[in-house]
């Protein structure tokens, strides 16, 4: 197992807090440096042991992952290395950056990691396969997956439901034995928790298609219909997203349409 560092980060979305990987000793890479938060980046230097890193390498450019990134870049004199996509973000002023595209390799001396493109989270998120090595067949994958759960945050603006599932499946297809995510606990059967995560999905999205089929409603308004009255209303926020990009997805494949006043039906239902 990759050593893993967890940031004082707990909440609802980030659960016990944001894991830092570190593959390699000697010619390491730190994977999510997580959150701007002095005492995790002392940890990751400790770890580091005086090695520096050849990179920082980020998932996506989201904050509770990302902001540490300079610092730590400032501290090591690494450069920080993402997705398309992440260099709007502000996190980086002043550190040296470089862009992955899919399938680019980085080398550390416990094995060699592959950039696996997997956007739905995030549109530039990567996830990253140790292709040879102790370790070959891991997947470090940022949040794409949260050990523990079935499901994972895909929300608009970021998210995209229908580029969520395609990256299951990519990421299905490469046949990985274990996933380290960014939160929560590693998920050993990669392979069968990949479906469940998909099957999770097309569960909320009948749960939508049925809820749809009792008349137009808004995202606001499906909440109710899937979710119940019971729901933790630290998650309603997360609820609404993950329903509209359930809508965004029905949408996308044409199965409903627009019915005015933000509200959507079924195709056929009119
Ligand atoms: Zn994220």
């Amino acid at each position: 197992m990759p050593r893993t560092l967890l940031a004082p980060n707990p909440s609802p979305m980030t659960l016990d807090g944001t894991r830092t990987y570190l593959v390699g000793r000697v010619r390491p890479v730190v994977i999510d440096p997580g959150p701007d938060n002095p005492a995790h980046l002392d940890a990751i230097m400790d770890a580091l042991q005086g090695h520096a890193p050849s990179l920082i390498l980020l998932t996506h450019a989201h904050a509770d992952h990302s902001a540490g990134a300079p610092e730590l870049a400032r501290r090591t004199g690494a450069s920080v290395a993402f997705g398309a996509g992440a260099d709007g973000w502000p996190w980086w002023r002043g550190a040296q950056t470089r862009e992955l595209s899919d399938g680019d390799t980085v080398e550390t001396d416990e094995g060699v990691l592959r950039a696996v493109r997997t956007p739905g989270h995030a549109p530039e998120h990567l996830c990253f396969l140790l292709v040879d090595g102790p370790e070959r067949g891991a997947l470090l994958g940022g949040d794409l997956f949260m050990g523990g759960s079935d499901t994972t945050l895909v929300a608009p603006p970021e998210g995209d439901l229908s580029e969520y599932l395609a990256s299951l499946d990519r990421v299905e297809a490469l046949r990985p034995t274990v996933l380290y995510p960014a939160h929560g606990p590693p998920i050993p059967d990669a392979v069968a928790a990949i479906g469940r995560y998909r099957a999770h999905r097309a569960a909320r999205i009948a749960q939508v298609e049925a809820a749809l089929a009792d008349g137009p409603a808004s995202p606001g308004e499906l909440i109710e219909r899937v979710y119940g009255p019971e729901l933790n209303p630290a998650l309603l926020g997360a609820a609404e997203g993950s329903l509209r990009a359930i809508v965004g997805h029905l949408t996308n494949l044409g199965r409903i349409r627009p019915a005015g006043a933000g509200r959507v039906q079924l195709r056929g239902s009119e």
